[in-house]
């Protein structure tokens, strides 16, 4: 058997964060920057908090490449807020705004728009249980209020290899890929992501979007609900969550300490390790078409459905945790956000070989 020296956690999130991170953080926890005061007691309005939020915008702004056109926010209430507000704020009872289909967040933002407007879905894998994209679709209506992307697929393990550039606001959830790739992120008109994957602990979703979306807001909204509220009251419209934010600026000085180039670089080959075994071993399989397969979520199966718990049990004992698969999908899934390394991938892959051989 095999030993790693440390927990391998691929869970889907909230996700593993970078060892740097977590020191920094747990340091806080007892006095944020020898304060005297714990970074969970600090004041939301006060200078210090007002540092974190600034800095943490910047970066953001830095990361994707945007200018001051657009604002960035920090929210709460995950996705699911996001799905709501969206169209709360930019579909019009008698507007439509088109949504591809590509996974259960998807199908989900879906049926938070049908409460506010006319939803056309545009393209969707739902027939073949999401485990391919679907076809971009080709004749995207021009007077569609905003069109929504999930850019990763979670649960199915599926990834667009890129954003597009369209000619209606472009709305993308990058829940699950968000600073693991250079992508056009100039291409949206918003884009969202919650925290507790790429970012920092759950509690945080961070919402970027440009400053012409906010006078497409028609509706009479409570100031909690209104986008335009929020900018105006620099994200602290009421008590932030503080930790949350500030490990996401943690994170944030991670990722730009090594680069999204390294970064992309790394979570390629990651990926290429774990779908290299994957087709390697007669044990296991995948259903994701190689040309849409994720680089953050690696979705796959055991060949003879009996061995899946015993190599679930054999994960957990050579110090592999959260594995399994979505419970509407089974199978296993490993996330290798940025937080996981080459090393720790290797590993995994060291697990499976050796699965397999005791099987002989
Ligand atoms: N979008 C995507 C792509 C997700 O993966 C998830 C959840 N993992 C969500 C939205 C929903 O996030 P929340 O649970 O914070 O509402």
């Amino acid at each position: 058997m095999i030993y790693s020296n440390k927990v391998i956690n691929l869970n889907s999130g909230p996700a593993a964060l970078p060892q740097e991170v977590l020191q920094q953080a747990s340091e806080a926890v007892l006095d944020y920057n020898g304060t005297g005061v714990s970074i969970l007691s600090i004041p939301h309005r006060g200078k210090d908090f007002n540092a974190i939020l600034e800095e943490s915008k910047q970066l953001v702004r830095e990361l994707c490449g945007l200018n001051d056109d657009y604002e960035i926010l920090w929210m709460h209430g995950g996705g699911r807020l996001q799905f709501a507000m969206i169209p709360m704020n930019f579909l019009g009872e008698e507007q439509t705004a088109g949504y591809i289909d590509s996974g259960n967040w998807s199908a989900d933002a879906i049926r938070h728009a049908e409460y506010y407007g006319n939803v056309q879905v545009l393209s969707s894998s739902k027939e073949d249980n999401y485990q391919h994209l679907p076809v971009w679709p080709h004749d995207i209506p021009p007077n569609l209020a905003y069109l929504h992307m999930t850019t990763n697929n979670t649960i199915y393990g599926t990834q667009w290899p890129e954003v597009p550039a369209v000619s209606m606001p472009l709305v993308a959830d990058m829940s699950s890929d968000i600073f693991s790739r250079q992508v056009d992120y100039t291409n949206c008109a918003m884009f969202y992501a919650v925290a507790q994957k790429n970012i920092g602990p759950a509690g945080a979703t961070l919402v970027a979007m440009r400053k012409d979306m906010l006078r497409r807001i028609s509706r009479s909204l409570p100031p909690m609900l209104n986008y335009a509220e929020h900018v105006a009251k620099k994200s602290v419209l009421n008590t932030p969550p503080v930790f949350s934010i500030y490990v996401s600026l943690l994170t944030l000085r991670w990722i730009k300490e090594k680069g999204i180039d390294k970064i992309e670089e790394e979570n390629k080959i990651k990926a290429a390790l774990l779908y290299d075994e994957i087709e390697r071993n007669p044990l296991f399989s995948t259903p994701v078409k190689k040309e849409d397969r994720s680089m953050m979520n690696v979705c796959f199966r055991a060949v003879d459905e009996r061995t899946e718990q015993l190599f679930l049990d054999f994960c957990e004992a050579s110090g592999i945790v959260n594995i399994k698969g979505h419970r509407t999908v089974g199978g296993f899934r490993a996330s290798l956000y940025n937080a996981i390394t080459i090393e720790d991938v290797k590993y995994v892959v060291a697990v499976m070989l050796e699965f397999e051989l005791n099987k002989k």
